[in-house]
C-alpha cells in the first residue's frame, strides 16, 4: 500500500515518534512524504521515503496529485491545529481530496493509531480490489 506521510512543524517529532513506534508495520509498505517530513522520518527510522518538495513549496499539492489519480491508500497528516499557515488551501485541498476520493486519512495521532494498525490487520485490501 502506498502511505503518504505530511507534518506540520509543531507536529514534527509526534511524526517522528509514530513512524519509530510503527516502523515495522511502515517497512512493509511505501511511503510517500513531503520533503521536510520525510528527511526528518528518515533520519531517525532508516525508512526508505519517497520525498516530495517541501510542502509549502508545493510538496501538498504533488500528494494531492497522487490522491487524485489513485495512487495513495492511506494518508496521515498531522496538521497544526491552532495557527493558519501560508499554504492552507493546499492543506484544505488534501482533506477534500482524501473525502472526493473515499482515502482514509488521519488527522491527529489516535487517528493514526488506528488506521496503521487497521492497515495491518489487513482491513483496507479493500483498496487493491478498488485500485
Ligand atoms: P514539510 O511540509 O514536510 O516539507 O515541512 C509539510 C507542510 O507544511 O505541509
Amino acid at each position: 500500500m502506498n502511505i503518504g506521510l505530511i507534518a506540520h512543524d509543531s507536529k514534527k517529532k509526534l511524526m517522528q515518534n509514530f513512524c519509530i513506534a510503527y516502523k515495522g508495520i511502515l517497512a512493509k509498505h511505501t511511503i510517500y512524504a513531503t520533503g521536510t517530513t520525510g528527511r526528518l522520518v528518515e533520519e531517525v527510522t532508516n525508512l526508505s521515503i519517497n520525498k516530495f518538495l517541501a510542502g509549502p513549496l508545493g510538496g501538498d499539492q504533488q500528494i494531492g496529485a497522487q490522491i487524485e489519480h489513485n495512487q495513495m491508500d492511506l494518508v496521515i497528516f498531522l496538521r497544526e491545529p491552532l495557527s493558519p499557515k501560508t499554504h492552507e488551501p493546499d492543506v484544505d485541498s488534501i482533506v477534500r481530496l482524501c473525502d472526493i476520493h473515499n482515502i482514509p486519512l488521519a488527522t491527529n495521532l489516535a487517528t493514526a493509531e488506528l488506521l496503521i494498525k487497521s492497515l495491518d490487520r489487513g482491513d483496507m485490501e479493500w483498496r487493491e480490489v478498488y485500485k
